[in-house]
């Protein structure tokens, strides 16, 4: 069975790092408007930008959680598909890889 202690301990900073910056995301998101009516539609633009980042922020951390719900349950790194062990350079570069190479 292949230790992924490494893999966890990495993945467990990266989920960190982006609630980190979810947090600042947020903070920027509930400043207030300025009170210039061209200096509102910058601000909402940006509002609009960083929501999509948020967005790709917390589905990444999805996907992170997820990977590290398998680590600890035992059935991470099996692919879904044919059962086969997928290689830990794969998991390493796509940590939330759920089939093996082939079956990608
Ligand atoms: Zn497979």
């Amino acid at each position: 069975m292949t230790d992924y202690t490494a893999l966890a301990t990495k993945l467990r900073a990266r989920l960190a790092e982006l609630a980190e910056r979810s947090d600042e995301i947020e903070d920027d998101l509930r400043g207030p408007l300025d009170a210039d009516y061209s200096e509102q539609a910058v601000d909402l633009a940006d509002d609009e930008a960083l929501e999509g980042v948020d967005a790709v922020l917390r589905a990444e951390a999805r996907q992170i959680g997820l990977a590290l719900a398998r680590i600890d349950n035992g059935t991470y790194g099996t692919c879904t598909n044919c059962g086969a062990t997928i290689a830990l350079a794969r998991l390493e570069a796509e940590p939330a890889a759920t089939r093996c190479i082939t079956c990608a």
